[in-house]
């Protein structure tokens, strides 16, 4: 069964919401304030968060923040209508999608059910796991093991090492990367992919200095390959 916390400070939307969502078999924990938000995550441990933008006490940027340094959970922005900046802002910032007030339980639940899909916990058929030498990625799981031991990344950690998994021996650019890994515009020019690369780098137990999977080409990108 669905999991889904609720965070929304107007009470008639709240209830309704939760009412709605009862009754088609999801199992809801609703909060009216961002503050409560972060508690109810981790003893509830929901399979998708709706997130309220305008929050009393709390900016909704600043909710999320703090739920992704706990949880993947996919997070779904519920925004008015007149809020596009804040949207885009969110999610840039981790947010999985945005549903624009005023909603239906219909609407939340199709939209959940979308993210859900694209995280891998849908039912249909997803590519089966990737083994390179001793590295075991499952892209439907979202796990990975190391000569059998799991790690712990996180969900950019995952997307990029999945994504330069699925091109083994093929060098990717940054704006590539940025671009199909961080949905952002061409040209980034950040340090972003070159901090998680030496994240994922660390967790694979490796450095650029002595590199066995990932190896990056100076000016020209990084690529993953078989070390065996
Ligand atoms: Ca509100």
């Amino acid at each position: 069964m669905t999991r889904i916390l609720l965070v929304e400070d107007d009470d008639d939307i709240r209830e309704a919401l939760s009412r709605a969502l009862t009754a088609q078999g999801v199992t809801v924990a609703a909060v009216a304030r961002g503050s409560d938000a972060l508690g109810r995550l981790t003893e509830f441990a929901p399979d998708a968060v709706v997130l309220d933008l305008g929050l009393p006490d709390l900016e909704g940027s600043d909710v999320l923040a703090m739920i992704r340094s706990l949880s993947d959970v996919p997070v779904l922005i519920a925004t008015a209508r007149d809020d596009e900046g804040g949207v885009i802002r969110l999610l840039d910032a981790g947010a999985d999608d945005y549903i624009v007030k005023p909603y239906s339980a219909g609407q939340v639940l199709a939209r959940v059910r979308a993210i859900l899909r694209r995280h891998g916990s849908g039912a249909e058929a997803q590519p089966t796991e990737i083994r390179i030498a001793d590295l075991v990625i499952d892209p439907q799981g979202r796990e990975v093991h190391l000569g059998g031991e799991p790690l712990t990344l996180t969900r950019k950690e995952f997307d990029l090492l999945l994504y330069l998994a699925q091109r083994p021996g093929q060098v990717v650019s940054k704006d590539n990367l940025l671009a199909d890994v961080w949905n952002l515009p061409w040209g980034g020019g950040d340090r972003t992919v070159d901090v998680h690369v030496s994240w994922l780098r660390r967790k694979l137990g490796e450095s650029a200095a002595k590199p066995r999977f990932l190896h990056s080409i100076r000016g020209v990108g990084v690529k993953l390959v078989d070390p065996s």
